[in-house]
């Protein structure tokens, strides 16, 4: 278990297909201090996500609503739809003295930075090649051909952004990147203390 006197916020971003969400399941399995921070999001739910658990779906209006009561420490617009992480949320898991794991974009990333008070640690996790990271996004058989050439288009703008985080992981074996995430997270953390 990860202690520290400030609640670790541990931010994972990625390219889509790039094992992110096998990553973040690994750290809360094999650290029960970590709790997954659920975002709000506009987008329409996939057939396995489950509401309040995956996410929280909401309305555009719901939405802009949150917007304008200031209640998220950061949001961003995704191919189309929005994405925030609502204070409430965080300070609900916080509260409880657990460490918040993030599974959010640069753009929410960059924000969160200018939240000084917070004991930030932004991962970047790359695929091994374009290449790979196409075959990923076919093989899991997610999203139809344009989606995919959307993702895959944003890759470059996403990998400009990996230059503001404090560490960049090439994912190439999972279990090897998750040791890495382990030993990162225990460095700053000794660092910290
Ligand atoms: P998906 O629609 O595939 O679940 O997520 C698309 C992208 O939105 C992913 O890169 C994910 O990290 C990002 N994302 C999810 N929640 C948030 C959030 O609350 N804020 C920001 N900025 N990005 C998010």
């Amino acid at each position: 278990m990860y202690n520290s006197n400030k609640p670790l916020m541990l931010v994972l971003s990625s390219p889509s297909g790039a094992g992110k969400t096998t990553l973040t399941k690994k750290i809360q399995e094999s650290d029960t201090s970590f709790k997954v921070s659920v975002s709000h999001t506009t987008r329409k739910a996939r057939p396995n996500e489950v509401d309040g658990v995956d996410y929280h779906f909401v309305s555009k209006e719901k939405f802009q609503n949150l917007i304008n009561e200031k209640a998220f420490y950061e949001y961003a617009k995704i191919f189309e739809n929005y994405y925030g992480t609502s204070k409430s949320s965080i300070n609900k898991i916080t509260e409880k003295g657990y460490n918040v794991l993030f599974d959010i974009d640069w753009q929410g990333a960059e924000q969160l930075t200018n939240h000084k008070e917070l004991n930030l640690l932004k991962i970047f996790i790359l695929p091994p090649s374009l290449e790979e990271l196409e075959k990923r996004l076919i093989s899991r058989n997610q999203d139809d051909k344009v989606a995919i050439k959307r993702r895959l288009s944003a890759y470059s703008v996403d990998v400009t952004h990996s230059k503001n985080y404090d560490h960049v992981l090439v994912n190439d074996k999972v279990e090897s990147c998750f040791n890495k995430i382990k030993k990162i997270i225990l460095n700053h953390l000794n660092k910290k203390n």
